[in-house]
């Protein structure tokens, strides 16, 4: 394979594998292999990284704590004509990880930067979940403590795209309990824990039926996890007839967003449960 050509002045953001390290790119290969230094969450973890793939570069931290900080170093660096590689633990720097402000920093200063892409665990588990995939919404990691956990959920009870969050299997009985508390015991959900390690494991059922796996089955509490929420769903029945002959007429008239917008107005019924029917109904 042809060796990839870095471009001066440039901040790479490489992802890197989220278990099996044959996931990674070639191309992230040759960056973190060429680029003068590694901006890395944490030095001593990226350093077992590159002694597998046998890259010796030099690294510097950029976690949470020193982002702020660290940006106008990067910076000064890469306006030097420096080459610079982002990477975070594991899978796709800024999603869930540090980087947004260096990124951000970095472009407002016209500097160049480019993705190195690879592993995410949220689209690694969309991917195989089995749900609707051409609308999602990304939630980052649920509260810990369930007061809070229960407003986020409660707070998404109508949102009708699929729902992705990171959360920690020790925490997922807690969770999926508030899940059936906040959304209802027959909310479709799927688990996708240890994603691309030995002990892979993808599950969906009903939050109820899933809550009695998770009791039964220990080990279902360990590693990490990527957590999926069916959708709200609005069936016919929970709107009545006199919504829905109003809304056919005006779908007749005019695009389903102002026809549910209209619908919705008039009656007191939310935009997005019209919505479900509108797309019901074309
Ligand atoms: N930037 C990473 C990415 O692109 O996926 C996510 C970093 S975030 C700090 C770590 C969280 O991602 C974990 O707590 C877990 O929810 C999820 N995660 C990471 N690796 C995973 C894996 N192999 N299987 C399942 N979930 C994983």
């Amino acid at each position: 394979m042809s060796e990839t050509t870095l471009t001066p002045a440039t901040l790479y953001i490489v992802a890197t594998p989220i278990g099996n390290l044959s996931d990674i790119s070639q191309r992230a290969i040759d960056i973190l292999t060429q680029v003068d230094v590694i901006a890395c969450e944490d030095t001593r973890h990226t350093g077992k990284l590159l002694s597998a793939f046998s890259i010796k570069n030099k690294t510097m931290s950029l976690h949470d704590h020193n982002e702020r900080q660290r940006q106008d170093q990067v910076a000064s660096m890469l306006q030097e004509g420096k080459t610079i590689a982002l990477v975070s633990d594991a899978g796709t720097p800024l999603i869930s990880d540090p980087g947004f402000h260096l990124v951000r920093h970095c472009r407002s200063l016209g500097l160049q930067v480019s993705p190195i892409p690879g592993a995410c665990a949220a689209i690694a588990a969309l991917s195989v979940a089995g749900l609707p995939t051409d609308r999602f919404s990304f939630e980052g990691f649920l509260p810990s403590k369930s007061g809070a956990r229960q407003a986020t959920l409660t707070a998404l009870a109508d949102e009708s795209r699929t729902m992705v969050f990171y959360d920690a299997p020790r925490r997922a009985i807690d969770t999926v309990q508030d899940i059936v508390t906040t959304l209802g015991g027959d909310r479709y959900i799927v688990i996708a824990r240890e994603l691309t390690k030995t002990f892979e494991t993808i599950h969906s059922d009903t939050a109820e039926n899933l809550l009695a796996w998770l009791e039964q089955d220990a080990n279902q509490l360990k590693g990490e996890m990527v957590l999926i929420i069916e959708g709200y769903k609005a069936t016919e029945n929970e709107i009545s007839a006199e919504v829905i002959n109003t809304l056919k007429l005006l779908l007749a008239e005019m695009k389903p967003k102002k026809a549910c917008a209209i619908a919705a107005e008039i009656y007191g019924v939310k935009k997005n449960a019209l919505y479900e029917v509108a797309l019901g109904l074309k």
